[in-house]
């Protein structure tokens, strides 16, 4: 576990080039902090969910099983030539480095052969459109370079006119989206992770003194509508997320300045009177907001909020945390566990963000700043190890007035209470966690904690420590995937029955 003040044991010049590395990596990995890991989107008309894509031979691959796994019961049998993928009675053969697969009665040709990956079956994404309709007799359509695949009727279509009366674009869609809003400047951008967006035009240019034009772009398995304007822009839904209706910003009430829209402010709680003077906030690395503010994921500038959870996997960088053994260390378990749950998430329709996606050395205050910062609806810290079996969730223990006063909860405290306004949401949530634990098989059990940057958090707030399953299960069942799936699987339904409980006063 190791919590432990982790800033307090590192120098102070050594704080500030990570401060440094942080902000300037915030820049770019926040907004779009996993596109650019290959992936190709399969909208159904059920679900959507995305593969994960690798180059074999400069052509693109997916799974087999992970394309038809979400589409109902599959079964993957190894055979002496390759393997065998069952679903309902059509089986399929698969033989590493064959250019032809059968399925069912049918054989499927395509350009590029089998490649089989620690055990998975991988095909050119060229080829996955034949075989949907080989197993379930499904219609796609595959826009190959954007990867997006469409099963059946699963897309979504809008339409953009312009309202000249009240001075503004209106985009009607077929089905309700929920794109990450975010601004740049007079440019507004409409970022469809999840929703199956198609438009019929690649854009149009407008002669309006608002709108001059929107833009159409389908890239790594997401779509975006760019709308440029003559002044900063507001993205209002309406109609269960069906009508987005793009106007002018109000313009700032202080200062009506040229440069591009405000990024979002950091809502930073006032410091308590008692604890500000025991730490100045000019020695509080993580006070300072990151440079270039993040205008991402989640946030847009008018502060409509759209609901995320930031999944903070712990240690990581120059802090490995537990060492297990040689190879296996807390900060890969947590990572690993973190990546999970936001897929898990995202199959569900909830927008997820992973604090970071690398071995990135993080202090507790940078973790805060970042979650706090971005506004997440619910930041979540990830652990693995001891103690115990199981999963236990931590909520914040708030220091009592007279705690408040030392030096106990390291050199946070100015804002070292931020959590106490949400600290009823924080265990309503992880109870709802520690349930579908249970119904997972998983042992859970939720208890209070002092554990960083937890007190710091301005938004419903937990901490997941994972241990073995059992007693007499080693470190090494921490990396068992099943273990893993099981346990994100649980977390991501309990968010997605909590949720209107953690968003409630947002
Ligand atoms: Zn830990």
């Amino acid at each position: 576990m190791q919590w432990s003040s982790l800033s307090s044991r590192l120098s102070k010049p050594l704080i500030a080039l990570l401060v440094i590395i942080f902000s300037v990596s915030l820049a770019w990995k926040f907004p779009l902090a996993s596109a650019e890991e290959k992936k190709l989107t399969v909208y159904a008309p059920q679900t959507t969910y995305a593969l994960q894509v690798s180059d074999h031979e400069n052509r693109e691959y997916a799974g087999v099983y992970e394309l038809l796994q979400p589409l109902g019961k599959v079964q993957v049998r190894v055979t002496g030539a390759g393997y065998s993928i069952r679903m309902g009675d059509v089986e399929g053969e698969f033989q590493e480095g064959r250019s032809k697969i059968r399925v069912g009665h049918s054989e499927i040709t395509f350009p590029g052969k089998v490649v089989i990956d620690q055990g998975r079956v991988l095909l050119p994404i060229r080829a996955l459109p034949a075989v949907l309709s080989q197993y379930l007799k499904l219609h796609s359509e595959l826009h190959e370079s954007a990867r997006r695949l469409f099963i059946e009727n699963a897309a979504a279509r809008f339409s953009a006119e312009l309202k000249k009366a009240d001075g503004s674009l209106v985009l009607s869609f077929s089905k309700p989206v929920n794109p990450n809003v975010s601004t740049e400047g007079s440019k507004l951008h409409l970022l469809f992770t999840r929703d199956p967006v198609i438009f019929g035009a690649d854009g149009f240019t407008y002669n309006d003194k608002l709108v001059s034009s929107i833009n159409f772009v389908e890239r790594n398995g997401a779509a975006e509508v760019v709308v440029n304007g003559t002044s900063p822009l507001l993205a209002t839904f309406s109609d269960g997320g069906k009508t987005i209706a793009i106007s002018a910003a109000p313009l700032p009430s202080v200062a009506q300045s040229p440069t591009p829209a405000p990024a979002p402010v950091i809502t930073q709680p006032a410091p308590a009177p008692e604890s500000a003077s025991s730490a100045p906030a000019s020695n509080v690395p993580g006070t300072n907001p990151p440079a270039a503010a993040p205008v991402s994921h989640g946030v847009s500038v008018n502060n409509v909020v759209h609901f995320f959870v930031m999944i903070d996997a712990g240690h990581g960088g120059l802090e490995t945390g537990t060492r297990f053994s040689e190879k296996l260390s807390e900060k890969e378990i947590t990572l690993l566990l973190a990546r999970r749950l936001r897929t898990e998430l995202q199959n569900r329709g909830v927008n997820a963000v992973l604090l970071r996606d690398g071995d990135t050395t993080l202090s507790f205050d940078q973790r805060a700043v970042a979650s706090n910062a971005q506004r997440a609806g619910l930041y979540i810290s990830i652990h693995a190890g001891g103690p115990g079996t199981g999963v236990r969730l931590y909520t914040a223990l708030m220091p009592t007035p007279e705690q408040g006063k030392g030096e106990k909860l390291g050199p946070f405290l100015p804002w070292g209470t931020a959590q106490a306004g949400f600290l009823e949401r924080s265990r309503l949530v992880a109870a709802s966690v520690v349930a579908e634990m249970g119904n997972k098989d998983v042992n859970a059990l939720m208890t209070t904690a002092p554990v960083p940057p937890l007190n710091s958090i301005a938004a419903p707030a937990f901490a997941m420590e994972v241990a073995p399953p059992t007693s007499s299960a080693t470190p090494d069942a921490l990396s068992n995937p099943s273990y893993q799936q099981a346990i994100a699987v649980a977390t991501a339904t309990a968010i997605v029955n909590a949720r209107p409980k953690i968003e409630e006063q947002r």
